[in-house]
């Protein structure tokens, strides 16, 4: 069934859902997104995904086209007109129509995309089995060139890493920053667990402050579980006893195998499959 797409200020068949050659969010990739799930009919964690919209918006001198109370009407109303009880939006600030050159301020209207559907998720036999991944040679953004913190519309830079992983026959690989500290994986945050205890690296190093990272931390600290961001190696992910990673899409996946380096037992441990069952509960509102 075709859908429908918020453009700007309503909306609108696919069909009709086009963007101009001259917008900037085409031309290098100057804008901001979010991706978010929804689940049961109900949007998931909007108000931190907004947030983060407005936060990435101010980093880059972006104006949002909207109040933040009009644009979570848009995105109901997206989600609505295409009937979806579970689904993934996709919302996105261009910077608008300009002309060839980069002066964002030549763009006169940023523009408003609101995409909603529904999700091709990883199989359900990968959550059982665990993914392998490798460690990408290239580099996350260094903060001072462009923070890691914004969700801008150019992903080149995990694109990349997401190149390695797949030239390497895995589906992602973890990035690390200029200090050689994890960062993140492609697009995802990077959890380990060792003697018990849970790991992630602190958002300075270099990750998206992630949302779901900020629920399973929560969840895991409601389990009694201790919860420390630090500083991680490439030998801490060698050697840790669990691996996994969160995300809007991913959710909560094992890593079973790290450069040729089998994690644990090689299957998804119980600290991960622990979270993964909470986060799906919570997700759904059954606890
Ligand atoms: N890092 C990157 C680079 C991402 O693109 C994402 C997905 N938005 C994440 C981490 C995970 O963030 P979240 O849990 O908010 O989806």
């Amino acid at each position: 069934m075709a859908l429908k797409i918020w453009m700007n200020t309503g909306l609108v068949d696919e069909a009709e859902a086009k963007v101009s050659v001259f917008d900037h969010g085409l031309l290098y990739g100057d804008g901001v997104f979010e991706g978010i799930r929804i689940y049961s009919s109900r949007v998931f964690e909007l108000d931190a995904h907004i947030k983060r919209l407005y936060e990435s918006a101010r980093a880059i001198r972006l104006v949002v086209p909207m109040s933040r109370e009009e644009l979570v009407a848009a995105v109901h109303a997206t989600v609505q007109a295409n009937a979806l009880e579970d689904g993934y939006i996709r919302l996105i600030v261009t910077r608008g129509v300009g002309d060839l050159g980069l002066n964002p301020f030549e763009c006169r209207d940023s523009g408003l995309i609101i995409i909603a559907d529904t999700i091709q998720l990883y199989p359900e036999e990968l959550y059982e089995k665990g993914l392998s991944v490798v460690s990408a040679t290239t580099i996350r953004n260094h903060p001072l060139a462009l923070s890691p913190q914004v969700k801008s519309l150019n992903y080149l830079n995990n694109i990349l890493a997401k190149i390695e992983a797949l030239d390497n026959n895995v589906p992602e690989a973890i990035m690390y920053n200029h200090e050689g500290y994890v960062a993140e994986a492609s697009g995802d945050n990077v959890f380990t667990v060792r003697n018990g205890v849970i790991h992630t690296p602190p958002t300075e190093a270099g990750g998206l402050e992630g949302i779901t990272r900020q629920v399973v931390i929560r969840l895991a600290q409601e389990e009694g579980r201790t919860v420390v961001e630090k500083n991680l190696t490439r030998y801490d992910l060698h050697v840790c006893d669990e691996l996994f990673l969160t995300g809007t899409a991913a959710e909560v996946i094992g890593i079973v195998e790290i450069d040729k380096r089998v994690i644990g037992d090689g299957k998804p441990g119980p600290v991960t499959r622990l979270l993964r069952e909470k986060f799906e509960n919570y997700a759904r509102g059954k606890n």
